[in-house]
């Protein structure tokens, strides 16, 4: 069932308190895994399993992780949150129009769902890493949810549209985040390389072609075809910066000839 691909990720957690209650808001709604990033050194976990309640065993088979990129590395579909609408933010949609799409991805692999910082929430280049991003609409005045209500609003929206959406219809299967990842810093070197930005502007471009990947799906054949145009455009970039050397060199070479046949003979 899709719901048990869904994996809950949350980063930087300050507090013992919000990561059980985010438990037991998983599993009201069905969702049973739980991933770490750094969560604050000294948390209190005595906080996380006094708010678990009888989620306890969702807080005991937790993963801890180091990094964002190694957490969902096995996910097809990474959805990251936020409160924020800054750069880049912008095409965040809301859970209820985001659940039908993420259920039929669940379909074919694990999706996580990213939650950020109590206090800073999801940084720049942790939201770089999404392959989608989700907005809880709230009253203007206060738009930061409490971080394990935010997570109940989304695992109840994956629950309530779980059985109202149409399986999805691929051939191939949809590519994990580290090999959309692996596509994404391919891209990155060749566009530097063939002078289409600056490494100064580098991150904001990213951010911005990432953008357009997320507005659909990408299989395992999509990015192969996209790292495919990589490689074949460092071959005639540097193909054609070969053949333009040797006619230069030819050019030259023509030109010495004609000029020492116009120099006067000594004889
Ligand atoms: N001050 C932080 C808020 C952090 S709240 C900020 O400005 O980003 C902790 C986490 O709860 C956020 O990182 C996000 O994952 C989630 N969250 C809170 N409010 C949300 C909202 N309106 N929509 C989506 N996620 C939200």
């Amino acid at each position: 069932m899709a719901l048990d691909n869904i994996v809950v990720v949350l980063v930087g957690t300050l507090y013992g308190g919000n990561v059980g209650s985010t438990c037991r808001a998983m599993a009201n709604m069905g969702i049973k895994e739980l991933r770490l990033v750094n969560p604050r050194e000294t948390i209190e976990w005595e906080d996380a399993t006094r708010m678990a309640c009888h989620a306890t065993p969702i807080l005991e088979a937790r993963k801890h992780f180091t990094s964002l990129e190694d957490a969902v590395s096995d996910c097809v579909a990474v959805v990251g949150t936020t409160a924020r609408q800054g750069l880049y933010r912008q095409h965040a949609l809301s859970p209820r129009e985001q659940a039908p799409k993420l259920l039929q991805l669940a379909e074919q692999g694990k999706v996580a769902l990213v939650f950020g910082r109590e206090d800073k929430g999801l940084l720049n280049d942790e939201v770089s890493l999404c392959s989608h991003l989700v907005q809880i609409p709230t009253d203007s005045e206060y738009s930061s949810l409490n971080l394990s209500q935010a997570v109940m609003v989304l695992c109840y929206e994956l629950f309530a549209t779980r059985n109202v959406y149409e399986p999805i219809q691929e051939k191939s299967e949809l590519a994990p985040a580290q090999m959309r990842n692996r596509m994404f810093d391919m891209w990155r070197e060749l566009l530097l390389h063939i002078g289409f930005m600056e490494e100064k502007k580098a991150e904001h471009m990213m951010a911005g072609i990432n953008r357009i990947f997320s507005r659909g799906a990408l299989t395992i054949n999509d990015v192969n075809i996209m790292m495919g145009i990589v490689r074949q455009t460092y071959w005639a970039v540097d193909h054609d910066k070969h053949n333009r050397t040797a006619q230069r060199e030819k050019k030259l070479a023509e030109q010495q000839e004609d000029q020492k046949s116009e120099e006067p003979s000594n004889a």
